[in-house]
């Protein structure tokens, strides 16, 4: 998401926006103000919380706000460049240059809400600190205050905002952490490595997709089921956990376990 950021902050606040949608019926989420009220007016730039992309306007006075959910995609594309035919939303800018959201498959998930800078307040209020601005102090009352398996809690956009799945896997991996370990327990080296991993996996997934870099390149666990663990090559293993699969190495992770199907084993008990 911070990589998306950085590539639109320049563009979309280069000029006024002439033309506001059309916006798919689903994607779009409010509807006072209208689209319309952006017409005219010049965005500052683009400002990130958690995976929601903020777009104010220069004068203050309305905050666009973007979810991409999981298939979203924002593209700026420049004054005759082609774009999608149906966006699933768009800004058209003085000079002919668009921001297009579309979204992969039939289900539209991706969101977009017109709000005052108020209503955007109170739809951001419920989110965590940002995680990768968190120190390990921090991180330590944030998993003292919640005592719950680490992925799980590491997901909670109300516990600290922008991690999702996939990343959960990585930092987890990356900290020699259990998935399922509960956050209360960890003791002051783990919590250090807790929040080392999420600084560097962090930074790392930012570098390679400000670079372009897919799926394939950026995740070393997400994934990737029976491939080699990059760091002892040991076959990763998954687990289902909630609604989620979780990717882990049984030997830097879990000290050679291998973590049970949680829902399952309270049915056979
Ligand atoms: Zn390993």
């Amino acid at each position: 998401m911070e990589a998306w950021r950085r590539q639109l902050d320049d563009p979309v606040s280069a000029f006024p926006i002439a033309k506001a949608g059309p916006a798919h019926i689903a994607t779009l989420k409010t509807y006072d103000p209208p689209l319309s009220a952006l017409e005219g007016r010049r965005l500052a730039g683009v400002r990130r919380r958690a995976k929601r992309l903020l777009f104010a306007t220069e004068d203050g006075e309305l905050v666009l706000l973007v979810h991409l959910m999981t298939a979203g995609r924002l593209k700026h594309l420049r004054a005759g460049e082609k774009g999608p035919k149906t966006p699933a939303f768009q800004l058209e800018f003085e000079g002919g240059s668009r921001l297009v959201l579309t979204e992969a498959g039939a289900k539209k998930r991706a969101g977009v809400w017109l709000l005052t800078p108020e209503a955007a307040g109170a739809e951001l209020e419920h989110l965590g600190p940002e995680a990768n601005e968190l120190n390990a102090k921090r991180l330590g009352e944030i998993l003292a205050a919640d005592n719950r398996r680490l992925h799980s809690l590491l997901r909670d956009q109300r516990a600290l905002a922008g991690i999702g799945r996939a990343w959960a896997n990585e930092i987890l991996h990356t900290a020699q952490l259990s998935p399922f370990a509960l956050s209360s327990q960890l003791d002051e080296a783990e919590i250090a490595r807790l929040a080392g991993a999420i600084d560097s996996e962090l930074a790392r997934g930012l570098f390679l997709r400000e670079r372009g870099a897919g799926d394939k390149q950026v995740y070393r666990v997400h994934n990737r089921l029976g491939e080699p663990c990059h760091v002892c090559e040991t076959p990763l293993a998954r687990v289902d956990y909630e609604e989620h699969t979780v990717y882990y190495c049984p030997k830097c992770q879990t000290g050679g376990r291998t973590l049970k199907d949680r829902r399952l084993s309270r049915l056979l008990r």
